[in-house]
């Protein structure tokens, strides 16, 4: 009997941080300041250097980090929000939340990406149901960043703002660039398992935009004006707890070291399983953060029950797009379908992904894929 991998090692990050973290948690105790303490702002502060912006805003999780811009432009019944159907669900979740309406666009088969075209296809399909598209939200699907470049003059063509949701992808770059600084405003997510994960939720924006960045704090904390109990907007509470930003100092501080890691994970993958299944690509001048490690592969029902079988864990993400769930298929989908986000959820498969991954660990990983296509 051999054991069984972990689909994300926490634990070995522990074992490398565990004395820093448990004293930076001690000073917290100490302190006591629980909610926008110290840590928070140094949080952040770190956070904007790390990325190269102006302004970072910490919130209470991912999702809200996308909800605040929404409410901090206004975004509201009659507007459009396009965003792609293969995707977690928390992108489309927040525009409805907000008022407005979803409309999705399909992605692109090697990057898992929003396309160009398909944007332009959603923004016709949103005005023809009377909606004004306002706002295009590009995901860093599994942590490889979209490719702004071929995004943002459809954007500039048809006035619409970008909210870059790069919960998958913080740590990636592009060119020279960090995640957070590779649109006007970029949220991303601080879940445990995320590529900057702390032991809790937790969430953060990006801007350059010091309006944008007044508004979103006073809207994380019930729209105040010049305090708490005086309240000029409607908001919400969504702060980063200070306990969760002082974990995520220490974890920031290893993060492009882990990162390194994650890719060396990567190539070992591509290398191995190139030709056995589809690989996943990463374009010219790309970082990607690894959030997950997806290889397209047939049968794929049958090779994760065999995985799992050989004590190997995986992940379907996502086996169903958003435009086909029960919730959210009333709402607009960009001419033509969204075949590409359709078939995506029958073939994708997530292995072991992690900066800890031992070679041999990974090695039995590949062996098994190997196996259970065939080709051992
Ligand atoms: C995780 C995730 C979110 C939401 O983040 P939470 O912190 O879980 O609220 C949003 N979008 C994408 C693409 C995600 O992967």
């Amino acid at each position: 009997m051999t054991s069984r991998l972990p689909f994300v090692d926490l634990q070995a990050q522990r074992r490398r941080i565990g004395p820093r973290l448990d004293e930076a948690l001690a000073r917290v105790l100490a302190h006591g300041q629980f909610i926008l303490g110290p840590e928070v702002r140094e949080l952040e502060a770190k956070l904007a250097a790390f990325s190269g912006v102006k302004h970072c805003i910490s919130c209470a999780n991912g999702t809200d980090a996308l909800l605040l811009p929404l409410m901090a432009w206004g975004i509201g019944p009659g507007d459009a929000v396009l965003v792609p159907s293969f995707t977690f669900v928390a992108s489309a979740e927040v525009v409805v939340l907000a008022g407005a309406t979803p409309v999705f666009v399909d992605v692109d088969r090697t990057s898992f990406n929003v396309t160009p075209e398909s944007l332009e296809l959603g923004i016709r399909a949103a005005r023809e149901a009377g909606l004004a598209p306002k706002v295009a939200m590009p995901v860093d699907l599994f942590g490889q960043p979209v490719d702004f470049a071929k995004i943002e003059p459809v954007c500039r063509k048809h006035g619409l703002k970008i909210l870059s949701d790069a919960a998958q992808s913080y740590g990636g770059a592009q060119g020279n660039r960090r995640v957070g600084s590779l649109a006007p405003v970029t949220s991303t997510s601080f879940f445990p398992s995320k590529p900057l994960g702390t032991y809790g939720d937790g969430g953060a924006i990006f801007t350059d935009d010091g309006e944008i960045d007044a508004l979103l704090r006073s809207i994380r904390m019930h729209g105040q004006g010049i305090d708490k109990y005086h309240n000029v907007r409607i908001g919400l509470n969504s702060r980063l707890d200070t306990m969760q930003a002082a974990i995520l100092l220490e974890k920031l501080a290893i993060l492009e070291d882990e990162i390194a890691a994650r890719d060396r994970v990567a190539r070992r993958y591509a290398d191995a399983l190139d030709g056995v299944c589809e690989v996943p690509r990463i374009a010219a001048g790309n970082v990607s953060a690894w959030a997950q490690y997806t290889i397209l592969i047939e049968d794929r029902d049958r090779v994760a029950k065999e995985l799992d079988a050989a004590g190997i864990p995986t992940a379907i993400y996502y086996p169903i797009p958003v435009h086909r769930q029960d919730g959210y298929r009333h709402f607009p989908a960009a001419k033509g379908g969204l075949p590409v986000s359709e078939e995506l959820a029958d073939l994708v498969l997530s292995l072991p992904m992690h900066p800890y991954l031992e070679p041999a660990d990974q090695d039995r990983v590949i062996a098994a894929v190997r196996q259970a296509a065939g080709r051992s």
